[in-house]
C-alpha cells in the first residue's frame, strides 16, 4: 500500500485497505482463498528460514491472500507497518508472550487484564522460568518500581476488562522504553478507534477481533500490529512454529464485518452513553463506569487519549447476593439483551462478573491493588456490551428489572 493511501480516513482505511479489484477477474469484493497449499514453480527449501518475502505463497500457516488482506486493513487502521492474525485474541496474547520473552526474562502485566491473559501471566509463565510482576497500570509510580534489568516487555490493557479502568499509555510506554522494554496493549475494548495506541508509543498493538473489529459474534480471531520487524519476528515463531493461525474464512468473515467498524464504532459510543447516563439515573444502580461519563474516575486521561469510549459499561446493584438475583431476573426477563459472555458485537450483551469468585480464579490482589479494583467494582459489576440496537429498547428490556 503506498503512503497517500495510507493517509486517508479512517472509514476509506476499513473499506478499502489491504483489498482492491481481483486481478484475475474483476471481482468488486474481495475472494476468500480457501486453500491450505499453493502451487509453485521455484525449486525451493521447506523451512520457513528459507521463505523470502517476495517468493509468493506457498502453504497457509505461512500466509494466506484473505488472512493478508485482513492484516493489512488492521494495520492501516493502528497506523503500523504489518499485522500478525492469530486463532484468538488469546493466541494473539500468547504469541506477544512466546516470541518476546524467554526463561530468565522478566514481564510487568496489568494486575487486572482479560482472565485468559491474567491466567497465561500467573499460572504458565512462571512455569516456563519467566518472571512476572502483577501492578496497577493506573498507578505509574508502580510501573517505575516495577520495571528490573531484565524487563523485556511491559503487557497493559486499556481500557481494562472488566472494571473500565484506564492506564496513560504515552507514561507507560516512555518508563518502559527508557528500561530497554517493549509494550504491548490490548486494545479490544478501546477497538482500532477508540485510542491512538502505536501512536502513543506502544510496540505491540493487541486485539480479539472476535470483539468489535468482528463485530457480529460470528467468528473467533485475534491480531497483533506493530513494525514490520517484530511482527516478522512473531510470525515465525508464533504461526509458523506455534501454529495458531486464523482460519482463512474467519479472516474474509472478519473483513466483511471489519469495512463498517468506524460506523459501528460511532454508533456503540452514542448508545452507550445513553444507557450510561440512563443506568446513572435509577436508584437501584449504585455505580456506572463508562469512560464518556463525567463520574469516570479517570475522566481526564479519557478525554485526552480516548478518540472514541466505545460500548462497554459496567454497572454495580450493590452487594453480591443482590448482583446474584438481579442476573437470574435478567437471564428470565431480558427480550433484547441477550445474557453471554463476549462483547462489541451488534448484538447487545451483558454478564455478571462478581469480585470474590473472580479473585479466586483469575486475578487473586490483595491489599491496595484489590482496594483499586474494588474503587471501580464494589462486590462485583454487570459488563454491558450495548450492541447497535434502538437505545430506547435496550433502556426498555433493562428497566423490566431495574
Ligand atoms: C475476549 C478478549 C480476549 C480474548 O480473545 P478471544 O478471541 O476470546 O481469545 C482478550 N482480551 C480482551 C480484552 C478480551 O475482551
Amino acid at each position: 500500500m503506498t503512503d497517500r493511501k495510507n493517509s486517508r480516513g479512517p472509514m476509506t482505511l476499513a473499506i478499502h485497505a489491504g483489498e482492491g479489484p481481483d486481478p484475475s477477474t474483476g471481482a468488486s469484493a474481495p475472494p476468500l482463498h480457501m486453500s491450505s497449499t499453493f502451487v509453485t514453480d521455484q525449486v525451493a527449501g521447506f523451512s520457513a528460514h528459507d521463505l523470502e518475502d517476495a517468493s509468493g505463497y506457498l502453504y497457509t500457516r505461512w500466509g494466506n491472500p484473505t488472512v493478508d488482506m485482513l492484516e493489512r486493513k488492521i494495520a492501516a487502521l493502528e497506523g503500523t507497518d504489518a499485522c500478525l492474525c492469530t486463532a484468538s485474541g488469546m493466541a494473539a496474547a500468547s504469541a506477544i508472550f512466546l516470541t518476546f520473552l524467554s526463561s530468565g526474562d522478566h514481564v510487568v502485566v496489568s494486575d487486572v487484564s482479560y482472565a485468559g491473559v491474567a491466567e497465561l501471566a500467573r499460572d504458565t509463565l512462571p512455569r516456563l522460568g519467566i518472571e512476572v510482576s502483577l501492578v496497577d497500570m493506573s498507578d505509574i509510580e508502580a510501573v517505575a518500581a516495577a520495571l528490573r534489568d531484565n524487563t523485556r516487555l511491559v503487557h497493559c490493557e486499556t481500557p481494562v476488562n472488566p472494571i473500565g479502568r484506564l492506564t496513560d499509555l504515552s507514561a507507560v510506554t516512555r518508563l518502559a522504553h527508557d528500561a530497554g522494554a517493549l509494550v504491548s496493549c490490548d486494545a479490544t475494548f478501546a477497538s482500532p478507534l477508540g485510542q491512538e495506541s502505536a501512536g502513543l508509543g506502544v510496540d505491540l498493538v493487541m486485539h480479539s477481533i472476535t470483539k468489535y473489529i468482528g463485530g457480529h459474534g460470528d467468528a473467533v480471531g485475534g491480531a497483533v500490529a506493530g513494525s514490520a520487524e517484530l511482527i516478522g519476528r512473531m510470525r515465525l515463531e508464533a504461526s509458523i512454529h506455534h501454529g495458531g493461525i486464523l482460519s482463512p474464512f474467519n479472516a474474509w468473515l472478519i473483513a466483511r464485518g471489519m469495512a463498517t467498524l468506524p460506523l459501528r464504532m460511532k454508533a456503540h459510543e452514542a448508545g452507550a452513553l445513553e444507557l450510561a447516563n440512563w443506568l446513572e439515573s435509577r436508584d437501584s444502580v449504585t455505580r456506572v463506569i463508562h469512560p464518556g461519563l463525567a463520574s469516570h474516575p479517570q475522566r481526564a486521561l479519557a478525554e485526552r487519549q480516548m478518540t472514541n469510549t466505545a460500548g462497554m459499561i459496567s454497572f454495580q446493584v450493590g452487594d453480591a447476593a443482590k448482583g446474584q438475583a438481579l442476573a437470574q431476573q435478567m437471564i428470565d426477563r431480558l427480550e433484547v439483551i441477550h445474557y453471554a459472555v463476549s462483547l462489541g458485537h451488534h448484538r447487545s450483551l451483558i454478564f455478571w462478573m462478581e469480585t470474590a469468585p473472580l479473585m479466586e480464579t483469575s486475578f487473586r490482589l490483595q491489599g491496595r491493588q484489590l482496594e483499586s479494583y474494588r474503587a471501580f467494582a464494589g462486590d462485583g459489576v454487570f459488563r454491558l456490551s450495548v450492541g447497535l440496537e434502538d437505545p430506547a429498547d435496550l433502556i426498555a428490556d433493562l428497566a423490566q428489572v431495574l
